[in-house]
């Protein structure tokens, strides 16, 4: 999950990181009232989950309570590259000396974590990267020995910090790298870290991304979720514990396990080039045990995309096998009664198939069409969505 930049602080804030004080609003009234607490000139920072907010006019300096307010009201619904700005961060305005960029980030191909710095911070790092690769220090972290004030130091050393700023600025990069650990992020980058005239190195940007696999043991981080840009399917599939991603597309997809039902996809956006084009609407995975309150849940998620004009189930009977399969299709159907509206392609293989089919079969539901194959399933699933 990627934080917003006042979350990221919150973070920064918590593990002792020196920043900015600052608080945000989706108001440019209560930004004047913030910038009048503050008490001295602040930034009004445009709060979307993207880079380059400054150079779109999404940063702006305020030095009275008034200007805050101004800039608040503009900055407030602008677009910045396709995210409209729903809140501002309102920080106090620090003098900077320098700017520098530092990151922790998790680095997949090597299998190991890496730090990087540079003494040429606020611009695009990526332009650094590729001008001046020479000022761009990578450096290794070992996970084990992670990063002390030391190599924290060493890190700056490399990235062409000054040597007069080492020390302070070991202070800030080990913080980060403990709010990195201690937070299980994938990703701290702080850009620009700042050197102020009165040699403080503060970090007055900020991008987190948490790793999602480590949510079980951050309660706290769920207050971060963007509930208002999540989708609504997602969220209700969230819910019920179902691994579902919504696509763009017309054909309803259940299978169980991840393979098939990515499998399962790619048959039906090729079914779907003979039927008019038509997609797969989503990816849900019902996993191993296919139960009739899975199903039913599964199916309630489906039916409630109004794009869906038919349903594929694909699935392979194994520990669960295709009876138990069936039953809970039949199940799920009399649990949703006249919510199941579209037409439903059911293609069963695996453990005890004839029986599975045969369940449907007795029960001989108008909505339910048996498919032998996995590509006659899709066809058929795709050929009933673009009928509609
Ligand atoms: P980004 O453009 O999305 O990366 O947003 P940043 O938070 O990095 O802000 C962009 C630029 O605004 C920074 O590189 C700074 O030059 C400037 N800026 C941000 N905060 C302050 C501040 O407190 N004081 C001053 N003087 N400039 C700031
Ligand atoms: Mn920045």
């Amino acid at each position: 999950m990627d934080l917003f930049e006042y979350q990221a602080k919150e973070l920064f804030v918590k593990h002792g990181v020196p920043s900015s004080e600052g608080r945000v609003t989706d108001s440019a009234e209560e930004a004047r009232a913030i910038a009048t607490e503050i008490g001295k000139p602040v930034m009004i920072k445009s709060q979307v989950k993207v880079g380059g907010r400054g150079k779109a006019g999404g940063v702006k300096y305020a030095a009275t309570p008034d200007d805050a307010y101004e800039h608040a009201k503009n900055i407030l619904g602008l677009d910045i590259k396709g995210h409209i700005t729903k809140k501002v961060l309102v920080a106090e305005a620090k003098d900077i000396a320098a700017e520098y960029y530092i990151s922790f980030l998790l680095d997949r191909s090597n299998r190991t974590y890496m730090a990087m710095c540079s003494v040429e911070g606020g611009m695009e790092i990526e332009e650094v990267a590729v001008q001046k690769p020479e000022m761009l220090a990578k450096v290794p972290v070992d996970a084990v020995k992670g990063v002390d004030l030391a190599f924290a130091r060493s890190i700056a050393e490399q990235g062409h910090l000054p040597a007069d700023i080492l020390d302070t600025a070991a202070v800030t990069i080990q913080k980060l790298w403990e709010t990195f650990v201690g937070e299980d992020a994938t990703l701290v980058e702080v850009n620009p870290l700042v050197r102020t005239p009165d040699n403080e190195i503060l970090a007055l940007d900020g991008k987190v991304t948490l790793d999602a696999n480590a949510e079980f043991r951050h309660p706290q981080h769920l207050e971060f979720a963007d509930i208002d840009a999540t989708d609504p399917l997602e969220l209700k599939a969230k819910e019920h514990d179902l691994n579902y991603v919504k696509l763009d597309g017309e054909v309803g997809i259940i299978g169980n396990g991840a393979g098939l039902v990515m499998s399962t996809l790619d048959v039906v956006a090729y079914a779907g080039e003979n039927h008019g084009g038509v997609k797969p609407a989503n990816f849900l995975d019902i996993g191993g045990g296919a139960s009739a309150t899975v199903m039913a849940n599964g199916l309630d998620v489906i039916l409630g995309d109004s794009q869906v004009k038919s349903v594929f189930v694909n699935v392979f009977g194994g520990i669960t096998s295709c009876d138990a399969v069936a039953n809970g299709i039949v199940k799920a159907l009399e649990i949703l009664g006249d919510n199941a509206t579209k037409p439903l392609v059911v293609r069963l293989d695996g453990n005890n198939v004839e029986l599975g089919r045969k369940i449907l079969a007795d029960a001989n539901h108008p909505l339910v069409t048996i498919a032998q194959t996995m590509d006659e399933g899709a066809d058929k699933a795709a050929e009933l969505a673009a009928a509609k």
